[in-house]
């Protein structure tokens, strides 16, 4: 059995202030980590659509330097094919290579159009990397600065944390090593930090249950620490209502 005095009860409580206080600037500061998540992520969907884009011209560009590659070997092959005909001894033979040669130049004029249909993509997608970059640049200007104000923002929070973890620790100092260690083990187990309970008229303030009423009596003795049966946090007499 945990002793435990009025003062030491009053310290708990205004440690217990503390940390609620520390919870709620937490949470602004929480607020503010999650507005520049959601500002970089923006960002983030911009430039992977600008780079989605890059890649596309990249692509286009591999697949032109193809084109000219097969128009080399087309040409080639054409070359080759004028070298046999000036030799050909029959008329077959001189037909057939005529065919051959005006397959290669229907599939060389099919190749040329399609080298200007990726010429105009590699234009298009050329100007639309130029409008989007320009634009990229605005939003990482933007956000640069709404981040920068949010941060700003947060840096009031982030000061006045620091002070009440500082105030805390002070605090803590003056409290006796097992109580603290049981009030801290406590509201690690709650889920709003609050690890004291008022009683009132014999109910926990904090879960609305009945305390039973030996409990109650010894409570309002201060003899010992008490937890409330049902919501396990530390209870405390709490003559508030003029009892
Ligand atoms: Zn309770």
């Amino acid at each position: 059995m945990t002793a435990i005095t009025q003062a030491q009860i009053e310290m708990l409580i205004s440690l217990q202030n503390i940390e609620l206080n520390k919870i709620e600037v937490k949470k602004t500061l929480d607020t503010v980590a999650t507005k520049v998540a959601q500002l970089e992520n923006e960002l983030k969907t911009f430039s992977d659509a600008v780079e989605r884009e890059k890649q596309k011209l990249r692509d286009s560009q591999a697949r032109y330097a193809e084109f000219e590659d097969h128009i080399q070997t087309n040409d080639t092959l054409i070359a080759k094919i004028e070298e046999k005909r000036r030799s050909v001894k029959t008329e077959r033979e001189y037909q057939s290579l005529l065919k051959e040669e005006e397959q290669l130049r229907a599939r060389k004029s099919q190749i040329e159009e399609e080298m200007i249909a990726c010429i105009d993509l590699m234009e298009a997608t050329t100007q639309a990397i130029a409008t989007k970059d320009e634009e990229l640049q605005q939003i990482q200007q933007q956000v640069a600065d709404d981040i920068q104000s949010v941060k700003q923002e947060a840096s009031a929070s982030e000061t006045r944390h620091a002070d009440l973890t500082r105030e805390w620790e002070t605090m803590a100092t003056d409290i006796d090593a097992r109580l603290l260690d049981k009030f801290v083990k406590v509201k690690n187990q709650t889920d709003d930090g609050r690890a004291l309970a008022p009683a009132r008229d014999a109910i926990c303030m904090a879960c609305h249950m009945n305390i039973p009423p030996q409990m109650y009596n010894e409570l309002q003795r201060f003899d010992s620490l008490k937890l409330c049966p049902f919501c396990f946090r530390i209870l405390y007499w709490d003559n508030a209502s003029g009892a």
